[in-house]
């Protein structure tokens, strides 16, 4: 760089004003609750897009530091993140193997592919074989082959690590469940295998004849309870907090927000709050979140914008400008508020937020 070229150079960016605050010992604490749970299996953990948001890079210490050895991401472009933790030979990749491509990169780091379908276990063994899980469909039809197609000589020849399924219904009482099971035990003497794993973090609760040889969980490992026998053993993992930007005094009978839809029925002092729904912070929080402060309860107000909340700060009226609060976000709680799953109140955290 010549001097010509300097805006910028020195200037280091002042600290954001919003955070995603992931407690690592929750990860780790609800991971031990989870192998407890899985008896004699070992428990892996699903690790797939960032850590289902909570960041991989927070994740994978927390998980290696309870004894997790066993990891699962989807993309090949997923790949790199988790590989920097551990030896690649601990982690699967969900999706497989689409091309000749893709069985390189596997071969060249180390990872084993999961395979999805005939064709993938072909693309695989002729691009040299080597050691593989194997996915098996016994009744979700996404992935895996179907079990009249294991007999496959092809199939037979694959080095298999883990052969596993996926259920379809665990976080349900559905007859489904036990049907899935009984199939996928149909099906593990027809492969030669090392492992074998069934259940995800729901199917873990679903008791010990689900848990086969290893465990998948994902959500229940960062904060969801996609069961209530669970509830009791998860802790809470992802906290955004934001600060607030702007206070200000709205009379009785002014409104609040695009569309103005929250009309003020008393005089109020209101925060602006940098959060809004471009970090994940959805519209369905409109009129029905909340933020804290202690034991204070701070409501939204109105409609969430794309970059702002609006709260209420009648409860804490000492909080000005550049105060941190926490938005409610308690996984079980917030999907029953929000209409969304678990799984979305998670994955849908905006990078803003992680950073
Ligand atoms: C994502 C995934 C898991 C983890 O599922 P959770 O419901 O988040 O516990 C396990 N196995 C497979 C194949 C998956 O795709």
């Amino acid at each position: 760089m010549t001097d010509t070229c300097k805006f910028g150079e020195q200037a280091v960016p002042p600290p954001p004003s919003l955070r995603l605050r992931v407690e690592g010992d929750a990860i780790a604490d609800n991971w031990r609750a989870l192998d407890a749970m899985s008896g004699p299996a070992k428990t892996a953990a699903a690790v797939k897009a960032d850590a289902y948001g909570v960041g991989i890079e927070r994740a994978m210490p927390a998980l290696l530091q309870a004894g997790c050895r066993d990891f699962y991401v989807a993309h090949w472009a997923e790949v790199a993140g988790a590989a920097a933790f551990v030896d690649p030979s601990g982690i699967g990749v969900l999706h497989g193997p689409s091309s000749v491509e893709d069985c390189a990169y596997a071969r060249a780091i180390g990872v084993r592919p999961v395979l999805n379908s005939m064709r993938q276990a072909g693309l695989w063994q002729e691009t040299g074989g080597g050691r593989c899980d194997l996915m098996v469909d016994t009744g979700m039809n996404r992935l895996g082959l179907r079990p009249e197609q294991l007999g496959d000589p092809m199939v037979q020849g694959l080095d298999v690590d883990v052969l596993m399924s996926h259920l379809a219904c665990a976080d349900e009482d559905s007859a489904m469940n036990e049907r899935q099971r009984a199939s996928f035990a149909a099906v593990i003497a027809q492969v030669p295998h090392r492992r074998t794993s069934l259940a995800n973090s729901a199917g873990i609760a679903l008791g010990a004849a689900f848990a086969f040889d290893m465990t998948r969980p994902g959500i229940a490992l960062y904060g969801g309870v996609p069961r209530p026998e669970m509830a009791s053993a998860i802790r809470q993992v992802a906290f955004p907090e934001a600060a607030i930007i702007q206070v200000r005094d709205v009379p009785a009978g002014e409104t609040v927000g695009y569309g103005a839809t929250y009309r003020a029925t008393r005089d109020l002092r209101i925060g602006i709050v940098a959060l809004g729904y471009a970090d994940g912070y959805l519209r369905c929080w409109s009129d029905v979140g909340v933020f804290r402060d202690g034991e204070a309860e701070l409501p939204v107000l109105g409609l969430v914008s794309m970059d702002m909340t609006v709260i209420d700060l009648s409860a804490a009226p000492h909080l000005g400008e550049g105060d941190w609060i926490g938005a409610d976000y308690d996984l079980p709680v917030a999907a029953k508020r929000t209409g969304l799953t678990q799984y979305e109140l998670l994955t849908s955290i905006g990078p803003r937020l992680r950073r």
